[in-house]
């Protein structure tokens, strides 16, 4: 990730290319916990087992860079995620994924870094120099910002903070995984002018041509069983599949909101 240019310099940042459709995970805690958003150690291992069991393969940041930017999407491919930087990411992840030669992508929230149950900037200096994970940005606070100026000023600090003091080449830390994947009309473009070319929501849908580069759709698989995660895998990974969901999860929020 030594590229500090932007893959993205117009208005309208779309994926290009051809392929995919290629699916994006994200995952939180790795603990035997009762928790919405945790997963057990040994169930975090067999949905990267049944990955490479079914000829998936995942890719580097710079990897999707290239693919999601005129390169091509591929197939089988996925890029896995962790939000909020929890210490067990390192402790319990950071192994696994080595066992496995998978990468992830680790985005922190920058404040809560040496906070109990969080990483410290050891930690994710260490992550980072492992070759397993990226580190980026999942905002400085992670709270619900009364509007666009506080967000962007949050944001722009977690950026700063990622490039001081991992010692990162201005300009890498251009990858937003917004909170709880929630953006009001205008966010997505002003942090994007701020370098966060990259951005991420909460969707089971998956990467295809024509997705847009500040709106990656993103599946929480943290509770999924085996089975449901191979389901869902299957589904993403097909083109037909994935529009399938994506109307499917539309519909039923629409259903939800009436
Ligand atoms: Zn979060």
């Amino acid at each position: 990730m030594e590229n500090s240019r932007s893959s993205f310099d117009g208005d309208h940042p779309i994926v290009r290319g051809r392929g995919g459709p290629l699916v994006i995970l994200a995952y939180h805690e790795l603990a035997d916990i009762q928790d919405p958003i945790a997963t057990s150690p040994k169930l975090f291992a067999m949905h990267l087992k049944w990955l490479l069991d079914h000829g998936y393969t995942s890719l580097t940041l710079g990897q999707f860079e290239d693919a999601v930017s005129g390169g091509n999407l591929g197939t089988k491919r996925v890029l896995i995620t962790f939000d909020d930087g929890y210490e067990s990411v390192f402790r319990v992840g950071l192994p696994i994924l080595r066992d496995y030669g998978i990468s992830a992508v680790n985005f922190v929230i920058t404040d809560k870094l040496g906070n109990p149950g969080h990483q410290s900037w050891d930690q994710v200096a260490a992550m980072e120099r492992s070759g397993v994970f990226s580190t980026q940005s999942h905002s400085h606070s992670h709270i619900r910002w009364s509007g666009v100026g506080e967000m962007i000023r949050d944001v722009v600090i977690s950026r700063d903070k990622l490039v001081q003091q991992l010692a990162l080449a201005p300009g890498s830390v251009r990858h937003l995984a917004w909170p709880w994947g929630k953006v009001l009309p205008g966010w997505s473009e002003a942090a994007q002018a701020e370098g966060f070319a990259y951005q991420y929501l909460v969707r089971t849908s998956s990467v295809v041509p024509g997705t847009s580069a500040i709106g990656f759709p993103r599946v929480c698989c943290d509770r999924y069983s085996v089975e449901r995660f191979a389901v869902t895998m299957r589904m993403l990974s097909n083109a037909f599949g994935a529009g399938t969901m994506n109307l499917a999860t539309q519909v039923w929020r629409k259903v939800k909101h009436n």
